[in-house]
């Protein structure tokens, strides 16, 4: 049985104070979740510490880091390395997000350094794909994602690839409020699950979560997660306001 998750990303918003008090709120308000469901909060390198002590007491609740420097170690001044996540305890990282790829050039090459250094820090990695507007246009997203897990996810070897969770965020959706329909979202899910299965076999392939992402809020949550091959969202926009992302937490527990 896969876990089904809903996996926040504040990005590069809130200060600590109003962090602060959206985990309050979100600790107060979300059911409380069995084994099979989880929150993960991907939250900026200056919080994670504090979220992580936060959330500690309850159950279902994980912090994630939004980004990890692809070597080891090393004179990269500002930079973050996943053996230093690892060293304060953190279980989850982002990693290609589209905004990294397309603001700091991360190429498929880079991602799959950096997954490899998570697996190696014992942190799982939220892994993110997803299609330009122009290749959607062009009905190639299927090839275009097939590539990116093929160029990155797949210098995980199949027991490596069991920590892994993919988010596709089809990039046209993101921050836009224009959502993938239920049927383009659940089409892509089964896609990258049989390209998944193609190299690491039926049993893995059917274990690993694949979160969608792309302007999910409140409102089209139930019918995103009524789609048998999403198990989750990451969320942008809807995950900085404590009624929009408890809203998705109670939809995902329903699901
Ligand atoms: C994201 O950035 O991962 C995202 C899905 O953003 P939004 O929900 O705002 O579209």
């Amino acid at each position: 049985m896969r876990k089904k998750i809903a996996a926040a990303n504040w990005k590069m918003n809130l200060t600590w104070q109003q962090g602060n008090e959206l985990v309050q709120s979100l600790l107060g308000a979300t059911p409380s979740m069995q084994d099979t469901h989880q929150v993960i909060l991907s939250v900026p390198f200056p919080y994670l510490a504090s979220v992580s002590s936060m959330t500690k007491g309850t159950s279902g609740y994980q912090v994630a880091a939004q980004n990890c420097h692809h070597l080891a170690a090393g004179a990269y001044t500002g930079e973050v390395s996943a053996g230093m996540l690892a060293s304060i305890g953190i279980p989850y990282c982002l990693v290609g997000h589209s905004e990294r790829r397309e603001y700091n050039g991360e190429t498929n090459a880079v991602l799959a350094d950096k997954l490899v250094r998570c697996i190696e820090n014992s942190i799982r990695p939220i892994f993110c794909c997803g299609e330009p507007l122009a290749i959607r246009d062009q009905g190639q997203q299927n090839e275009y994602v097939a590539r990116q897990l093929q160029e990155s996810l797949f210098v995980l070897s199949a027991e490596q690839v069991g920590q892994a969770v993919i988010a596709y965020e089809p990039i046209w959706a993101i921050g836009t409020g224009r959502t993938a329909s239920s049927e383009q979202a659940q089409a892509m899910h089964l896609h990258i699950r049989q390209v998944l299965e193609v190299h690491y076999g039926q049993q893995l392939a059917g274990q690993i979560p694949i979160l969608y992402g792309g302007s999910v809020k409140a409102s089209n949550a139930d019918e995103l997660f009524a789609c048998p091959d999403v198990d989750g969202a990451l969320v942008g926009g809807a995950s900085l306001v404590a009624s929009e992302f408890t809203a998705i937490v109670n939809a995902l527990c329903k699901s």
